[in-house]
């Protein structure tokens, strides 16, 4: 027994049935009721929205023989509605414009068209991809069009109107299609599958629904495809290896590298899916919607239906990754992606293009702040030093020449919006739960009722483990703050004085306050609010031994012995080398180190203050 395909076995036979198309069908039905049907029709679609069903409907209603005139109903059982369906009835000639686009057929057809119908009431004509046509075959179609006879009708349909000549598009009544709700199509396939004593999970026919873009047709086909492969049990394993997706673990993996800028961990992940035998367009098309999708994530609810994750444990991991990324990131990552993808088709050399985006997305994320700062560093170098603390202006050279230190540094990041949905209101605060499943994993082991005096002592091994979780990045803009005061769940942290530059970039940053916010909450196992001390805080008291009372414990290079301040020369000599002391002296400093870790290069060249 020979099969036929589910498009095919299931098309719409009445108005009613046509999905997604609700006002196509209505306007047409009331054109019936209202004896208003036009002579030529264009309906325009994507493939697989229904077209061609809803023109052999309106062929039908105009010809039905159960009614003695045309119909809303078609009875779907007389002659001329069978013949209809079945696509060879003699009143309603189907052309296909694509194989059909000389002018010869077209003149055959306004010859016959003269002719009165033989069994119905209209003769119709079914012009599929009418774009298709010559230009010969245009005009002389336009001809027929100009002057119809009375018993003749055109249904053309196209999926590129722009190439109909306007002459003809403006002779016609024209509908046009919307692409179908993925919820539409899935109701439908689960429709046919009960027709069919089929069982599918509901994720996976919202996966086909999606896959198929709003088109029925499409949809039908990826299902045809699943039930010719399987053996009774549909399942969304089958549907992975029918379309030879990664597995999700597989773009996990890779992904999580490129956020912790792991860049050797990535390049291994990507040779490992190439091992698995993943061409480069697929790898790069699941990449590309995984960063989709995790911008999804962070940007709706948690169980938003905008992202097709079915699997609890892959959406929770997902959710988790996406606050590794900012917005920028992510619009980069999938621009990135769409670059690659139409290189790798134009070129023969995929697999090091691919590599190469890879190590782009994997360092970009270094350079996301670069901006901000170079200007901190700035900020920084023009504070006099405190008096008293005669900690010395260093400078690294690599810094401010910042934007080319690298081979690999990216290429400029579009100028994407990047939305900070409460930068309005510049949110300094918000409050997070712990998630259990962190809990569970930590060393670092939290009293239980905290207090201000922990958290002062325990500042910098709290951060520690902040970075041991794969923040380092939050940990940066903390770093050099305190914790200032701990009162019903607040935890108000400051910064010194002459760190305003780094409290300022945090406060332009409501998306690093909440992320910073839930990682304490996270490492200290409760909820946390986080705030900012006005700057002025720490400014109150500038002698030495009250400034460090309210700082609670010194931050760590404090506590290091000071370097004598040298009388002179205030500038080295320029050219000259610093000893391997006094690099090592600056790389203590704070600001120094977030810079070589964020940036990387080496300190060459350093330049006293006077202190
Ligand atoms: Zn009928």
């Amino acid at each position: 027994m020979s099969y036929t395909v589910l498009a095919r076995r299931y098309r719409s036979e009445t108005f009613d049935d046509v999905v997604g198309q609700q006002a196509v069908s209505q306007t047409l039905k009331n054109a019936i009721e209202g004896d208003r049907v036009a002579h030529a029709y264009l309906f325009n679609g994507t493939r697989g929205v229904g077209k061609t069903s809803m023109a052999r409907i309106l062929a039908k209603a105009l010809n039905c023989l159960s009614f003695d005139k045309p119909t809303a109903r078609p009875c779907c059982k007389c002659e001329s509605c069978i013949a209809v369906n079945e696509g060879n009835d003699i009143d309603v000639i189907e052309i296909d414009g694509a194989s059909n686009t000389g002018v010869d057929h077209i003149r055959e057809l306004r010859q016959n068209a003269i002719y009165r119908p033989a069994r119905g009431r209209f003769k119709i004509y079914i012009i599929d991809e009418v774009h298709m046509l010559s230009t010969g075959a245009f005009n002389a179609l336009l001809k027929t069009l100009e002057e119809p006879p009375e018993h003749v009708k055109f249904i053309m349909a196209t999926t590129e109107p722009n190439k109909v000549l306007p002459t003809i598009l403006s002779r016609c009544q024209r509908f046009d299609f919307r692409n179908i709700q993925a919820g539409d199509i899935a109701n439908h396939l689960k429709k046919i599958l009960t027709d069919e004593k089929m069982e599918a999970e509901d994720s996976l026919l919202r996966r086909i629904a999606r896959l198929a873009r709003g088109s029925m047709r499409d949809a039908l086909s990826l299902l045809d495809q699943l039930l010719s492969m399987s053996d009774g049990k549909l399942t969304l394993e089958l549907l992975d290896e029918l379309l030879g997706t990664p597995r999700s673990e597989l773009i996990i993996d890779l992904v999580e590298a490129i956020g912790q800028n792991n860049l050797s961990a990535a390049l291994i992940q990507v040779d490992k899916a190439l091992q698995e035998g993943l061409a480069l367009e697929q790898l790069g098309q699941a990449l590309q919607g995984h960063f989709r999708d995790l911008m999804i994530l962070r940007n709706c609810p948690d169980d938003t239906e905008l992202v097709d994750l079915s699997d609890n444990t892959v959406r929770e991991k997902m959710t988790e990754q996406a606050k590794m990324f900012d917005d920028a990131a992510l619009v980069y990552n999938i621009t990135v992606m769409e670059e690659l993808l139409r290189a790798v088709k134009a070129s023969g050399s995929g697999r090091p293009l691919f590599e190469a985006a890879v190590v782009r997305m994997t360092v970009s994320e270094r350079f996301s702040d670069t901006k901000a700062l170079i200007e901190q560093l700035q900020q920084f170098q023009s504070t006099p030093a405190t008096p008293g603390r005669g900690n010395p202006v260093t400078q690294s050279q690599s810094a401010p020449a910042a934007p080319a230190p690298r081979p690999a540094a990216p290429a400029p990041r579009p100028a994407a919006p990047a939305p900070r949905p409460a930068a309005a209101e510049r949110v300094q605060r918000s409050q997070y739960e712990p998630t259990e499943k962190k809990q569970s994993q930590k060393q670092f082991m939290p009293p239980e009722t905290l207090d201000i005096e922990f958290l002062q002592q325990q500042w910098q091994n709290i951060l520690d483990e902040i970075e041991k979780r794969g923040k380092k990045s939050l940990v940066v803009f903390v770093q050099l703050s305190q914790p200032l005061s701990w009162e019903k769940q607040t935890l108000t942290i400051q910064f010194r004085p002459e760190q305003n530059g780094m409290r300022s970039l945090l406060q332009d940053r409501p998306e690093q306050m909440r992320e910073i916010g839930e990682a304490l909450a996270d490492v200290l196992a409760q909820p946390i609010k986080l705030c900012l001390a006005s700057p002025g805080a720490a400014d109150t008291d500038k002698s030495d031994k009250s400034d460090k009372a309210a700082l609670g414990k010194a931050p760590p290079h404090e506590t290091k012995p000071e370097p004598e301040p040298k009388a002179s020369p205030a500038k080295m000599p320029p050219g000259a080398k610093p000893s391997q002391t006094e690099i090592n002296e600056a790389m203590q400093e704070p600001q120094i180190r977030n810079v070589q870790e964020i940036l990387g290069g080496k300190v060459r060249h350093i330049e006293r203050g006077k202190s």
